[in-house]
C-alpha cells in the first residue's frame, strides 16, 4: 500500500496539556484530515503578523483511528517552534500544517517488526502500539524505548503498560541499572523480527543502528527516521 499524502490544512488545538515541563501533548482537530499510517508525520508552520514563518516536523502518536490527531512535542531551550507550542499554544488556536507525510518509515502491521526508540522518538512507536493493539497485532510489534529517565521518556507508563522493553539510561527501573539496551537484551526482541524501525536524536540513531546489527538484525531490514535539527 502507498502510505497517504496530505497537503496543507489547518488544525484547531481541542486538548492541550503538559505531562512533564519539557513536555506538551496537543490532540487537533485536522480539517479536511487525510488518514495517516502509524510511523507518519506532519509539518507545523508558525506565522508571525509580520509574514515571517517557521516550520518544524512532527510525529503523528495517535491511532489512525482516533478523531483527533495527537503530536507530543519535547521542549528545547531555546526551541523556536517547541518552544511556541510548550508555552504559548492554547485550546482554540488555529495551526498551519502539512500532512500525513512520510512513505518509509511506516508501519502496516504486515511484518513482524522491532523498534527502538529513544526520547522524543517514541512518538511515532506510540502510534504503532496503538494500531497495533486496536487490531490484536501487537504479537507483531516488540518496542525497546530509550530514555534517560522515567519523568522524561514521553508515554512512558503507556508503552510500559503494554509490554514495552524501558531502558533508563540515568535512573534504575526496578531491578535494572541505569543503562543503555545491552546486545544480550536485545537478542530475543531482534529473533523473528523481519524489520526494524529506529527513531531519535542524530546520535540515537548511530548508536541504535549498531545496537541492532550487534543484536542479529540484517542492514537492510533496519529504517531509521533522525530527530534532527530542522529548517
Ligand atoms: C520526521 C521528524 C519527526 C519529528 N517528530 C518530533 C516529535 O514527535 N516530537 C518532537 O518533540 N520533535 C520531533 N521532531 C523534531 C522537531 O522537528 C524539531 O526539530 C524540534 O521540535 C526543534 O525545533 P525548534 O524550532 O523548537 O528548535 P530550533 O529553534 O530549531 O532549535 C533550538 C535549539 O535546539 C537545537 N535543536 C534543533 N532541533 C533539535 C532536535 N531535534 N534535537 C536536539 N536539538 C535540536 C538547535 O541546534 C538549537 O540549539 C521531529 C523531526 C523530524 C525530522
Amino acid at each position: 500500500m502507498t502510505a497517504p499524502a496530505g497537503g496543507w490544512t489547518t488544525g484547531t488545538i481541542i486538548e492541550i496539556d503538559h505531562p512533564t515541563d519539557r513536555l506538551v501533548r496537543l490532540r487537533l482537530h485536522v480539517d479536511d484530515r487525510v488518514d495517516h499510517m502509524p510511523g507518519q508525520h506532519y509539518v507545523v508552520r508558525l506565522r508571525a503578523p509580520d509574514g515571517y514563518t517557521a516550520q518544524r516536523s512532527y510525529s503523528v502518536a495517535s491511532d489512525p483511528d482516533d478523531p483527533l490527531l495527537e503530536l507530543m512535542v519535547e521542549c528545547l531551550p531555546g526551541g523556536e517552534v517547541s518552544g511556541f507550542l510548550h508555552d504559548i499554544a492554547e485550546v482554540g488556536d488555529v495551526l498551519e500544517l502539512r500532512g500525513p507525510i512520510g512513505g518509509w518509515f511506516v508501519w502496516e502491521g504486515d511484518v513482524p517488526a522491532v523498534c527502538l526508540a529513544g526520547g522524543s522518538g517514541v512518538v511515532p512507536v506510540v502510534a504503532m502500539t496503538r494500531y497495533a493493539r486496536r487490531l490484536g497485532l501487537h504479537d507483531l510489534l516488540r518496542v525497546v524505548a530509550v530514555g534517560r529517565t522515567w519523568s522524561e521518556l514521553p508515554y512512558a507508563a503507556e508503552l510500559q503498560r503494554y509490554g514495552a522493553f524501558l531502558a533508563l539510561t540515568r535512573e534504575n527501573l526496578g531491578d535494572r541499572v541505569a543503562a543503555p539496551p545491552y546486545p544480550a537484551e536485545m537478542e530475543t526482541l531482534v529473533h523473528g523480527a523481519e524489520r526494524a524501525y529506529i527513531c531519535g536524536s542524530v546520535g540515537f540513531a548511530s548508536y541504535a543502528t549498531r545496537l541492532l546489527q550487534e543484536s542479529g538484525m540484517r542492514a537492510d531490514a533496519i529504517r531509521v527516521e533522525q530527530f534532527g535539527e530542522s529548517g
